[in-house]
C-alpha cells in the first residue's frame, strides 16, 4: 500500500522556496542532498530556478508522473494543493504544513476532508503537521531535519516531530542507521497502524521503533500489531495521557483502570515491547538490528571481575532470565584453559589478568555449550587488560559461528575513558555493547521475550454457548425504567446466562417469604438488601451472613429494611435477597471498564474491601485466550495465596480463567456495558469451581 511513499519515482515540492531559512527551501535542499535518484520538481508560481533545479508554476506543468508530493505552504492553501495532487495522479503526499486539528474544530474538519481525498484517489497522505519522511533505501530525505541518518535496519515513526529531530541527532552522533524514518504528525490519513502493516514485510527493516502519544483505533492496533510482532520486534515509547478518560466511574474496576493500564495491557497483548526512555528504545533496537534472537533464556556470563559478574547475575535474574547451567564436559574444558583460581561455574570468572586470548578461548568454549542460548561478556579495565584486542577477538569468535545457528552475544565493557575504541569496534562488527550490566540485561531480556513471543502462535479465542437474549431483555427492562445501573439483585440472571455459577437466591418482599425460602435452601443463609439505588450494600448495613434460623431471617429482614430507609430515605426498596451461603473460599474481583481507546479492559485482582487500597490487580483487553488469562492471574503480587501456600489447598484457577473468558465474551457481546464488577467472585478448592456472589454493572447512558 505504501510503495508510492517509500519508493517514489519522482518528488515534487509544493512550496519550494528560494529563501534560505524557509522550510520550503530546507526540504528541497534535503531532497537534493539525499541523492534521490528520480526527477525532483520544485513547484512555485513565482520562481524559475532554485538550487539549480527548474521550477514549475503548478503541478500540471510538470513534464512527468509525480510519485511523491511534499506540501509546504500555508494551511489555507493546502486543501487546494491536495486537490491538485489528486487531479494530477500523485502517488502519495506528505503535508508538512501545520495549522489543522491543533487549531480547533475547523482544522479537524479539514483533516477529515484530507482523509476522504486520500481514500477517494488512493493517494496516501502523511501528516499534516510533520517534520517529514526520510527513506534511506530509496533514498530520499523529504523532511526539514538537519542531516540524514545512515542506512540501517531500524524503521522509526514518531508522533512528535520535535522528538524525531532529537532521535535523529542521537542517531547521527552514534552512527545508528535507519531504514525508514517517519514523522506521523496529526495522522489525518496514515497512522501508526498503516506503517506497522507496511513494515511487517519490509525486508529493509529488522526492527520498528515507535514514539506514540495516542493510538487512533486501539482495537485494530492490537490486531495489526500482533501480526507484525510475530515477524519482527516493535519497540514503543508511549507518553502523555489520553483524552476521553474522564467519565465518572462507580465500580472498583473503573477506579483502578485508566489509560496507562490499558496501554500496558494492549502492548503486552500485541507483543509490543515497551521502552521507558529514548535511550532504552535505542538500546533494544540496536540489539535487535544487529544480533540474532536467542533460542531460549539460558544466559552465560563471562567476566574478569567478581563484582560486575554478580551485578549482571542480579540484573538478569530480576529480568526473569536464567543463568545457564554449564555442561560438565564444557566445565572440564574451561578448567583446562584457565588458572586454578578461575571460576568455571556461571558466571565464569576469567580473572583480572585475563588477556584477549583467554577471553576468546573461554568465549568459544561457552558458545559451543548446548546448554547456553546467549552470552554476556563483561570486561573491566584492569592492569593487563587488552581492551581493543579483546573486543576484536570476541567479534572474530562471534562471526566464526555458522551463520544459521549463531548465538547472540552482548558486550558489557564497563567504563568510559578507555572504552571508546572498543565500542566503535563492536559497533562496526555488529555486537551491541553497553557500559553497565543493567542495560545489557534489559536488552537480553527483550531479545528473549521477542523470541518466545514469535515462537507462540497467534491467540485463538474461545466462544461459549451463552444466552444473549436473556441479557438483552434485562438491559431493555432497565432502560425502560430509565436506569443505567444494575445491582446484585438484577444481575444474577446475567451471570447465569453466561455460565457463571451463582449461589441460590431469591428476592423476597416480606419477612415471611424470606423465612420460607431460607428453609427451602437450608441454613445458614445470607441476606442482602435489594434496591436499585443501593450499590454498596455493606455500607448501609445491608449484608448479613451466617443467619441460622427463621428468627434470624425475620429479624434481619426488618432490620435491613429499617436501616436502608434510614440511611437512604429516597432509595426504592424491593425487599431482601435471601441467598445460599457460599462455603469458605478466597475472594477475588473480576471486572471490566471500557477504555476509550482499546475497548473492554478486563481486571483480575484479590477481592474484598481493600482492593482499591492494595491495587493488586492485573489487566487484559478482551478478547484474550485461556493462556493469557492464566498469566494475567499470575501477575498479581498475592498470587501465591491462590496457588496454595503453607498447607492451604490450591484454588480452582482453571474455573477463574474460564470466568474471565466468559466475562470477556459478555462485554464483547454487549458494547453498551461500560463498567462491571463481580466482587467477590468466591473461588473454592481445585475442582470445586467458583461463585459470583455480588455483581454490579453500568450501562452506557444514552
Ligand atoms: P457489597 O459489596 O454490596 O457490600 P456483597 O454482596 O459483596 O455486598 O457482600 C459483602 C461480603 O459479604 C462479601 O465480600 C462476602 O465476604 C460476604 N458474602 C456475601 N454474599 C455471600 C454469600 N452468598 N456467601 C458467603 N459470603 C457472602
Ligand atoms: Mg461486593
Amino acid at each position: 500500500m505504501l510503495d508510492s511513499l517509500f519508493n517514489p519515482e519522482s518528488i515534487a515540492i509544493i512550496g519550494a522556496s528560494r529563501t534560505e531559512g524557509k522550510l520550503g527551501h530546507a526540504i528541497l535542499a534535503n531532497v537534493i542532498d539525499s541523492k534521490f535518484a528520480g526527477p525532483i520538481y520544485p513547484i512555485n508560481p513565482t520562481a524559475s530556478e532554485i538550487l539549480g533545479y527548474e521550477v514549475y508554476p503548478t503541478l500540471a506543468d510538470v513534464p512527468g508522473p509525480i510519485g511523491l508530493a511534499v506540501i509546504v505552504i500555508p494551511a489555507e492553501s493546502v486543501m487546494q494543493a491536495l486537490a491538485d495532487c489528486a487531479a494530477n495522479d500523485v502517488g502519495a503526499v506528505i503535508v508538512i504544513s501545520a495549522g489543522f486539528r491543533e487549531t480547533g474544530r475547523e482544522g479537524l474538519k479539514l483533516e477529515r476532508q484530507m482523509a476522504e481525498i486520500a481514500e477517494a484517489h488512493n493517494m496516501p497522505i502523511v501528516g499534516p503537521n510533520v517534520l517529514g519522511v526520510i527513506d534511506t533505501i530509496a533514498p530520499y530525505n523529504a523532511s526539514f531535519a538537519v542531516g540524514m541518518p545512515s542506512r540501517g535496519h531500524i524503521a522509526f515513526m514518531s508522533q512528535s516531530g520535535a522528538l524525531c529531530t532529537a532521535v535523529l541527532d542521537i542517531a547521527l552522533a552514534q552512527n545508528i542507521g535507519f531504514s525508514r524514518f517517519v514523522s506521523l504528525g496529526n495522522k489525518a490519513h496514515l497512522n501508526e497502524i498503516d506503517f506497522l502493516q507496511s513494515w511487517a514485510d519490509d525486508e529493509q527493516s529488522k526492527v520498528v521503533m515507535a514514539y506514540l502519544e495516542g493510538i487512533v483505533d486501539g482495537e485494530r492496533f492490537i490486531k495489526e500489531a500482533r501480526q507484525i510482532t510475530k515477524k519482527k520486534p516493535v519497540i514503543a515509547i508511549k507518553s502523555g495521557t489520553t483524552s476521553g478518560g474522564s467519565r465518572a466511574v462507580s465500580s472498583h474496576t473503573g477506579t483502578l483502570a485508566g489509560s496507562e493500564r490499558a496501554y500496558e495491557a494492549a502492548f503486552k497483548q500485541a507483543g509490543v515491547l515497551r521502552a521507558d526512555s529514548i535511550s532504552e528504545m535505542f538500546d533494544l533496537a540496536i540489539a535487535f538490528a544487529r544480533q540474532p534472537l536467542p533460542k531460549g533464556d539460558r544466559i552465560a556470563i563471562i567476566t574478569n571481575a567478581g563484582g560486575p559478574g554478580i551485578m549482571a547475575t542480579d540484573a538478569l535474574e530480576k529480568s526473569g532470565l536464567k543463568l545457564a547451567g554449564l555442561n560438565p564436559e564444557i566445565q572440564r574444558k574451561l578448567k583446562e584453559n584457565l588458572p586454578a583460581a578461575a571460576s568455571v561455574l556461571n558466571p565464569i570468572d576469567v580473572l583480572g589478568d585475563a588477556r584477549s586470548d583467554r577471553y576468546k578461548a573461554v568465549f568459544q568454549t561457552v558458545l559451543s555449550d548446548e546448554n547456553v542460548d546467549a552470552v554476556v561478556v563483561i570486561l573491566t579495565p584492569q592492569f593487563t587488560t587488552e581492551i581493543e584486542e579483546t573486543a576484536r577477538a570476541l567479534a572474530d569468535a562471534f562471526e566464526a559461528q555458522p551463520a544459521a545457528s549463531r548465538k547472540p552475544v552482548i558486550a558489557c565493557f564497563m567504563g568510559e575513558a578507555h572504552m571508546h575504541e572498543a565500542r566503535r569496534l563492536f559497533y562496526e562488527r555488529n555486537i551491541p555493547s553497553y557500559p553497565i550490566p543493567e542495560r545489557a540485561a534489559a536488552a537480553m531480556k527483550a531479545m528473549v521475550a521477542q523470541a518466545s513471543w514469535m515462537a507462540k502462535p497467534l491467540p485463538e479465542f474461545e466462544e461459549f454457548e451463552v444466552d444473549r437474549e436473556t441479557v438483552a431483555k434485562i438491559f431493555a427492562q432497565v432502560r425502560a425504567d430509565d436506569r443505567v445501573q444494575i445491582g446484585d439483585a438484577e444481575s444474577r440472571d446475567i451471570l447465569v446466562a453466561y455460565g457463571i455459577r451463582i449461589p441460590k437466591s431469591q428476592l423476597c418482599t416480606t419477612a415471611d417469604e424470606a423465612a420460607t425460602f431460607a428453609r427451602e435452601i437450608g441454613y445458614p443463609v445470607v441476606m442482602k438488601i435489594a434496591s436499585p439505588d443501593i450499590l454498596h450494600k455493606t455500607d448501609v448495613g445491608g449484608v448479613r451472613v451466617g443467619l441460622r434460623d427463621a428468627t434470624d431471617v425475620r429479624d434481619a429482614f426488618d432490620l435491613m429494611v429499617y436501616r436502608a430507609q434510614k440511611y437512604q430515605p429516597n432509595a426504592q426498596l424491593w425487599g431482601c435477597l435471601v441467598q445460599e451461603q457460599a462455603p469458605d473460599g478466597k475472594e477475588v474481583i473480576v471486572g471490566m471498564n471500557r477504555d476509550p481507546q482499546f475497548g473492554p479492559l478486563v481486571m483480575f485482582g484479590l477481592g474484598g474491601i481493600y482492593v482499591e487500597v492494595l491495587k493488586d490487580v492485573a489487566f487484559r483487553i478482551a478478547p484474550f485466550n485461556r493462556e493469557e488469562a492464566m498469566v494475567m492471574m499470575q501477575e498479581i503480587r498475592s498470587f501465591d495465596l491462590l496457588r496454595g501456600v503453607r498447607g492451604q489447598p490450591p484454588a480452582d484457577l482453571d474455573t477463574v480463567a474460564d470466568t474471565l473468558l466468559r466475562l470477556s465474551q459478555l462485554v464483547t457481546d454487549f458494547p453498551e456495558i461500560v463498567e462491571l464488577d463481580i466482587n467477590p467472585l468466591m473461588i473454592f478448592e481445585r475442582g470445586q469451581g467458583v461463585m459470583g456472589v455480588d455483581m454490579r454493572l453500568v450501562l452506557k447512558s444514552e
